[in-house]
């Protein structure tokens, strides 16, 4: 089932063109990349997404139009930049999450969640008093714990150490098995590794190439071949 709609979104900030007519379609269960250099217009197409930008065009998840609460109550989003409140401790930060979506029975998974990314013994630190790694992992926490059906990860591998890595790598994984959808915003070509379905190689605010999985291995390209063909 499409769970995201990308119909003919075209953004633009004053004179500068981000996004150019971009379409996308992406199933529930499955993972996709954005790919593209600095200022391709990955940050913005997932802002449009979420519904945090003004745009020409049409978004769709789970059927739904983006801007919907009901639409809005399905979505996760890990920003590039973590946004943290100062004087919210990491235990806080959840709750507060949790409150926000009206969330019952949160606990277990709100600690598994935090031990999960070694934050255990933080839940009492506040915002800024976290490294800018462990910001990255609570936005990553809170942006998880109300179960999203589709989450839009940007950049969200900066920053973070091998071990969180190979976390937030299993996470993605787990997130597909169970149906969901995930969107993963980056320029490191190899960062994803194995984990994508479908990669959009974005350039200039444009989708200049779709790459499935699947046809990949019908040509005896790597993604990475293809990515130099087409930004090179
Ligand atoms: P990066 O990998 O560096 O994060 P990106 O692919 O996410 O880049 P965007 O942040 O979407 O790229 O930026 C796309 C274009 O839009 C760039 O030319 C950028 O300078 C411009 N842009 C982004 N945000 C704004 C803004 N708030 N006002 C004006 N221009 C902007």
């Amino acid at each position: 089932m499409v769970m995201l709609e990308v119909v003919h979104v075209t953004k633009r900030y004053r004179k500068v063109l981000a996004n150019d007519d971009i379409n996308l379609t992406i199933e529930d269960g499955r993972i996709g990349v954005l790919l593209g250099p600095n200022g391709a217009g990955k940050s913005t197409i997932i802002k449009c997404i979420m519904g945090f930008l003004k745009y020409q065009g049409q978004i769709q998840v789970n059927g739904l139009e983006n801007k919907s609460i009901e639409a809005k109550k399905i979505m996760g989003y890990i920003p590039e930049i973590p946004s943290l409140y100062p004087n919210l401790t990491v235990d806080e930060h959840m709750e507060f999450i949790a409150r926000a979506y009206k969330l019952k029975d949160y606990k277990a998974y709100k600690d598994a969640l935090l031990e999960r990314f070694d934050l255990t013994d933080k839940k009492k630190k506040f915002g800024d008093e976290l490294s800018k790694g462990m910001q990255q992992k609570l936005s990553i926490c809170c942006g998880l714990l109300p179960r999203p059906r589709l989450v839009l990860f940007d950049e969200p591998m900066i920053g973070l150490d091998p071990h969180a890595i190979k976390e937030l790598k299993k996470v993605f994984e787990e997130l597909r098995d169970s149906g969901c959808m995930v969107l993963v915003s980056t320029h490191m070509i190899d960062s994803m590794e194995e984990l994508w379905d479908t990669t959009y190689i974005i350039k200039q605010g444009r989708v200049a190439a779709v790459v499935e999985r699947e046809n990949l291995k019908d040509n005896n390209k790597s993604l990475e071949d293809i990515f130099f063909e087409i930004t090179e």
